[in-house]
């Protein structure tokens, strides 16, 4: 599809400042703002690299924005976030085609990240107060893998680590029953949901798209449930 200079620029412009608005998220520790900014950005990418690679001569090996998604999303179950980088490479190839990474394997070695931080976080709400160093007998698969998952969400304050001899009891400070409100990507009509219903398609009770309900912070006022 063909792209004026103008609108090209304009795509550039508005990425640098949503890029720059998610790396001090990133940096000030606030990796749920960090990941909105990212997320704010896959528009604007196609346009950015077209208009970098023709005016400024850029080569890229991957790009910023994506990797940012790639790794915040899977950790906060933002499978919506995972699903706009999947529509983002398939619609446009040339962000395959113009990074060096493959950006598709990612993508995937994200999908399964999310999935290992579903296991991860279903095995903490069943065994409260387990030990760090028994996750590996519980759910196998890397040790580091499942640090890293505890560590990022310690310091989101949704998971508390509490030393005990050479390891550490881990507890969640947030239950996946909780219930909280939840948005309607479709059509924005608020629910009041089971954190778990956030990670499974429902049936919208208002528009009735299959959707993913997308939790957003208190005050609202939800109106359905699902
Ligand atoms: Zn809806």
């Amino acid at each position: 599809m063909a792209m004026k200079k103008s609108e090209m620029e304009d795509h550039a412009r508005q990425y640098d400042v949503l890029i720059g608005e998610a790396l001090a998220a990133e940096e000030a520790q606030q990796p749920r703002l960090a990941l909105e900014k990212a997320v704010a950005c896959l528009p604007h990418v196609d346009g950015m690299m077209r208009f970098e690679r023709k005016y400024a001569d850029a080569e890229f090996e991957s790009v910023r924005a994506i990797d940012l998604v790639l790794k915040y999303a899977p950790l906060l179950f933002e499978r919506a976030a995972l699903n706009e980088v999947h529509h983002l490479l398939n619609d446009t190839r040339l962000v395959e085609r113009h990074t060096s990474h493959c950006l598709a394997d990612k993508l995937h070695a994200a999908q399964t990240r999310m999935w290992q931080a579903h296991r991860l976080w279903d095995h903490l709400e069943r065994n409260p107060n387990c030990r760090m160093d028994e996750l590996l007998d519980s759910l196998s698969g890397e040790e580091v893998i499942w640090q890293s998952f505890v560590a990022l969400w310690e310091s989101m304050e949704l998971v508390h680590r509490k030393r005990e001899g050479r390891t550490y009891r881990l507890s969640l400070r947030t239950m996946m029953s909780a219930v909280v409100a939840a948005k309607c990507p479709s059509c924005g009509y608020l629910v009041n949901a089971a954190k778990s219903a956030c990670l499974v398609a429902k049936r919208c009770p208002s528009c009735a798209s299959s959707v993913m309900f997308v939790i957003v912070p208190r005050p609202a006022r939800p109106k359905g449930k699902v």
